[in-house]
């Protein structure tokens, strides 16, 4: 069935494959050409598409380092616990390491925090991977603040105290949690250490939404930064869904009592760009006229990087 009334789609000036995860699945690649065996721990980055692909070019993935015998292990984007890389090494592992270097910072920043004998409280998502990583760099040191209530329970402290945030974290969220934090412990030092591509995301998607009837955000249901680029939308456009690839567009989007003339998109930092393509190229199939596809300047969806390809 064709939609009627859908005449543009909007592509957010900001969306997909940021500098990390481009550098972790360029590692991945390469490593997987060079080596043997070869096996990421986890998902390279969180996208099921990437995952897969990476699956189907026969490099192993695992768990945990319980489940690698031998061979090359690759630490994905989101980083480990010095635990993990110690396990590895017991092991006889080759460990490459392709954590995203804004992580590392984090891992640096908590580390010496903890030796300069601060106690740290971490904004983030307690079973993040991202999360569990930092948290291992200074475990007797680092509590996560999932929220602003939780911020409220904590006990008084007038001790060396530090705030960090999960790269992905919402800017007005961290901000909340910082000003209260300010209040209750005027001794804190605040590191925001949210990332300059989530930043840009969500800076896009609030300047995109007030624009757009609905809005697509392209990624998988693992991928953080992605699901919080939904949450974020729809506090302004009330049609905002989560798409791991076009198929999951429904056609009772489009034929509701509200009528959809513009669709915006945008999608998580690990989203490849063929999968954006894919769903534009859905939308156009699923019209009844030509539409109009208007992207930001300098990105176009012919200029696909080589390691987008699900083929490549
Ligand atoms: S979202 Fe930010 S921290 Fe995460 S991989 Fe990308 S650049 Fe690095």
């Amino acid at each position: 069935m064709k939609i009627s009334g859908l005449k543009k789609i909007i592509v957010a000036d900001h969306y997909g494959f940021c500098m990390g995860v481009k550098n972790a699945i360029s590692i991945a690649r390469e490593t997987a050409a060079l080596a043997d065996t070869c096996t990421i721990l986890k998902e390279i980055v969180h996208n099921d598409a990437v995952v897969e692909n990476f699956k189907r070019k026969g490099v192993e993935q695992a768990r945990s380092i319980d489940a690698i015998s031998d061979g090359t292990v690759i630490i994905p984007a989101h980083g480990v616990s010095p635990e993990v890389l110690r396990k590895a090494e017991r092991k006889g592992l080759k460990i490459v390491n392709a954590t995203c270097p804004l992580v590392i910072r984090i891992h640096k920043i908590v580390k010496k925090l903890a030796e300069e004998g601060y106690r740290v409280l971490h904004f983030g998502d307690p079973d993040h991977d991202e999360t569990v990583g930092i948290v291992g760099w200074a475990p007797e040191r680092v509590e996560v603040i999932a929220s602003l209530e939780a911020l409220n329970a904590y006990p008084d402290y007038e001790g060396k105290l530090a705030l960090t945030s999960q790269t992905t974290a919402r800017s007005a969220d961290f901000a909340a949690v910082e000003q209260e934090a300010r209040r209750r412990f005027p001794q804190i030092e605040v590191f925001n250490t949210i990332c300059n591509a989530t930043n840009q995301r969500q800076e896009a998607i609030v300047k995109l939404a007030p624009n757009v009837d609905l809005i697509l955000v392209v990624g998988s249901p693992s991928s953080a930064n992605s699901n919080r680029l939904v949450r974020i939308s729809r506090t302004i456009c009330s049609e905002s869904y989560l798409i791991n690839s076009a198929d999951d567009i429904l056609v009772d989007w489009f034929t509701g009592t509200k009528p959809i003339a513009t669709v915006g998109i945008s999608a998580g930092a690990s989203t490849p760009d063929f999968l954006i393509a894919g769903a534009i190229d859905r939308l156009r199939d699923m019209a009844d006229r030509e539409i109009e596809v208007v992207y930001p300047s300098g990105r176009r969806r012919d200029n696909r990087l080589a390691m987008d390809s699900p083929q490549s």
